[in-house]
């Protein structure tokens, strides 16, 4: 379980300092599915950052799984990444001269594992969301929803308990955009993945089991009636649970 106690981060300007997120206090339970959402600007990925250990607050606290990780030094902060998160990101972030297997094998490379079971791991990653039969393409030969397929594969080869995914649908269409989300929501039922995806879309939102509104750093509540309007949010509350994906 993430918990995240009066979390606050700053970033020095040249005349004193930018506060990027204020006073956020939030759970986000095991299982859970979530959408953070709001404006540009708003801290979407600064609490992304955060709640992935690549960044520390500036105060507040960070509970993960029954652990202080806010002020973790880097090297403690990379062995629990390691085993508990995995991150997908806008622009898939493929190295572009490694094919889609060796892409997924890079956290493994850097976890030290043989090359042999780098190889499997990754080729069941990549089993696992549908990409088996591109094991040895280049990025540059994928369309976008293959790419962040890899992308999604490479999060998975750690079998993380939590995936972050910073607007994972950002750069693709809308029918293709709805296919990752349903990979995503797959990774939750079948596998009992926690998912965290910060998107702009609320029709994505409104997928979600919750959602975790932001506006110039700090927590609102039903920022999706800020993108639907009041009527529509209320229809969304009326018909949850009962929505496919
Ligand atoms: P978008 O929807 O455009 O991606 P966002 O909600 O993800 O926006 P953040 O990137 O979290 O917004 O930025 C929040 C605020 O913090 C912004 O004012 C941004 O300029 C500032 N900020 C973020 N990262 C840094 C940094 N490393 N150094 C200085 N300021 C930063
Ligand atoms: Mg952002």
């Amino acid at each position: 379980m993430v918990e995240l106690r009066q979390i606050r981060k700053t970033f020095p300007t040249g005349d004193g300092e930018l506060i990027a997120l204020d006073d956020i206090s939030l759970t986000i339970e095991e299982g859970e599915m979530v959408a953070i959402m709001g404006p540009s600007g708003s801290g979407k990925s600064t609490l992304m950052t955060l709640l992935g250990l690549l960044d520390t607050p500036t105060s507040g606290e960070y509970i993960l799984d029954g652990i202080d990780v806010s002020r973790l030094n880097r090297q403690e902060q990379a062995r629990i990444r390691n085993r508990k998160l995995g991150f997908v990101f806008q622009n898939f972030n493929l190295l572009p001269r490694l094919t889609a297997q060796k892409n997924v094998e890079l956290p493994l490379v850097y976890g030290r594992v043989g090359a042999r079971e780098r190889a499997e791991r990754a080729r069941a990653a990549l089993e696992a969301v549908g990409l088996g039969h591109k094991l040895n393409s280049l990025p540059n030969t994928l369309s976008g929803g293959q790419k962040q397929r890899v992308a999604i594969a490479r999060a998975l080869v750690h079998d993380p308990a939590i995936i972050l995914a910073d607007e994972p649908t950002g750069a693709l269409d809308t029918r293709t955009g709805a296919e990752i989300l349903a990979l995503f929501r797959e990774l939750n039922r079948d596998q009992g993945r926690t998912i965290v995806i910060v998107t702009h879309d609320p029709e994505i939102g409104r997928h979600m089991d919750r959602v975790i509104g932001l506006r110039d750093g700090r927590l609102v509540d039903n920022i999706l009636s800020e993108y639907y309007g009041v009527e529509v949010l209320e229809e969304v509350e009326r018909t949850r649970g009962l929505e496919p994906v």
